[in-house]
């Protein structure tokens, strides 16, 4: 019944790779402001987390570097963009959330901030924290004891729960995430070693995540992370927008209408990426043009914005499999409040196979000798889809894009990777499908 009112819900039913130019896409200040959250919001969350930077710094000293901030390098690959699009114009970038501190992917910003926020909460109800005081006060063993009487909860395929889990135990906090089997074991062992409760159910994702909240809402002392509704999780990564502005100006590139700012960000439930997008679209405007991608298994994201079904049809309703290589993109169902927010905003999306996260992920190992998880390795579908694409074309055409895009720089946001064992990478980098 969805195949026939939308063309493009037949092309993913057949698990092709396709691009989809987002219909609904309007001028960035209309969009903005028919939501409930704006710059107000981002900068809320952009000052906690500078609150919570004499913590961070004196906890984990991997920040200390950059104050406290949970920050990644953006790094120009030229060597990858010969490799990937060698006709391609303008500049190629990768922002390395892959080499986040802590915990290593993209849920280090919304993860980690949500965790900071509920923390601050409680700290300040309990008069443990008072307004100006040195946040570096919560690494005493007063304050651990203090969150022990609390507890954090998640379900998790990973990385999530690697950054809830981690930051949640490192305040004191109990801290208990909630894994489907098919979960990698070193994900439960890193955890498990830090002190957090890993349990292990036998379904999928939706079975470990429903089970996370049934216990979690039974305990009036315990908060549940809620990777699909979670404001604060959005806020939080919204924040990377901000950070990569200033990177931006430092290394001297300008974004505006002459100079387009092209983002490719891999979409799970949408979180992450919607978040970014919407610090982008609040800074940059109509000069930023975003694009999701998500695998043809599970193109959930896709399915919801076309459809305008948002959360309320799943991939297994056009007969796929949800089930793909890319660990943090293999959701079923997008999150419906993150639909609805960036339905106007996103320009579009694109879709691939899973062997092409080993050959992307290949690449860009031996070009520039960086490393990222094949879930990251996806947003090279994005520059590729832009220039190989006729729908990519369509765009900068209709767009008016095409006299500027000389002077266009495009980033893949490598979303995760750092935590990833030596025997991992060295099996990833063996994987051909
Ligand atoms: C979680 C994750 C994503 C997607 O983020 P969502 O918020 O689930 O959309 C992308 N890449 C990696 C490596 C992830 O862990």
């Amino acid at each position: 019944m969805y195949q026939s009112d939308f063309p493009i819900v037949r092309t993913l039913a057949a698990a092709r790779e396709c691009a989809w130019l987002n219909p609904k896409l309007s001028d960035a200040k209309t969009a903005l402001s028919k939501l409930a959250i704006g710059e107000a919001d981002v900068e809320d969350a952009r000052a906690r987390l500078a609150r919570f930077a004499p913590y961070l710094a004196a906890r984990f000293p991997e920040t200390r570097e950059a104050g406290g901030l949970i920050e990644s390098p953006l790094r120009e690959i030229p060597r990858m963009k010969a490799a990937l699009a060698p006709d391609m114009p303008g500049r190629l970038f990768a922002k390395l959330d892959s080499d986040l501190p802590i915990a290593g992917s993209v849920k280090a910003r919304g993860g980690i901030y949500e965790v900071l926020k509920h923390a601050e909460t409680l700290a300040r109800e309990g008069g443990l924290l008072r307004e100006g005081d040195d946040y570096a006060k919560l690494c005493s063993q007063e304050a651990r004891a203090f969150f022990s009487n609390y507890a954090v909860q998640v379900g998790s395929t990973g990385n999530l729960g690697l950054s809830i889990g981690t930051m949640s135990a490192a305040l004191g906090f109990r801290a208990i995430v909630h894994m489907s089997a098919d979960a990698k074991q070193w994900k439960k062992d890193l955890l498990r070693a830090k002190g957090v409760t890993v349990l292990e159910y036998e379904g999928d994702y939706s079975a470990a995540v429903a089970e996370g909240r049934k216990r979690s809402d039974a305990d009036p002392a315990s908060h549940f992370v809620d990777d699909e509704n979670s404001l604060d999780l959005f806020l939080g990564y919204a924040v990377a927008a901000k950070r990569l502005d200033a990177q931006l100006k430092a290394l001297g590139v300008p974004v505006d209408a002459a100079h387009p700012l092209f983002v490719y960000i891999p979409c799970g439930v949408g979180g992450g990426p919607g978040g970014v997008a919407f610090g982008l679209k609040l800074i940059y405007g109509d000069s930023v043009h975003v694009f999701f991608v998500e695998p043809v298994q599970a193109p959930c994201m896709l399915l919801g914005l076309a459809t305008g079904l948002h959360n309320q049809i799943s991939v297994t309703d056009i007969g796929l499999t949800g089930k793909t290589h890319a660990d943090g993109l293999a959701v079923g169902r997008a999150s419906g409040f993150v639909g609805r927010t960036v339905e106007e905003l996103l320009s579009g999306e694109f879709t691939l196979a899973d062997a092409r996260l080993y050959d992307y992920l290949r690449s860009l190992t031996d070009s520039e000798g960086v490393f990222a998880e094949p879930s990251a390795c996806a947003a090279f579908a994005g520059p590729r889809g832009l220039f190989a694409l006729p729908e990519g074309r369509e765009y900068i055409e209709a767009r008016g894009l095409a006299p500027h895009m000389e002077n266009a720089s495009h980033i893949a946001w490598l979303t995760g990777g750092a935590l990833v064992p030596e025997e991992a990478r060295k099996a990833y980098l063996a994987v051909s499908l």
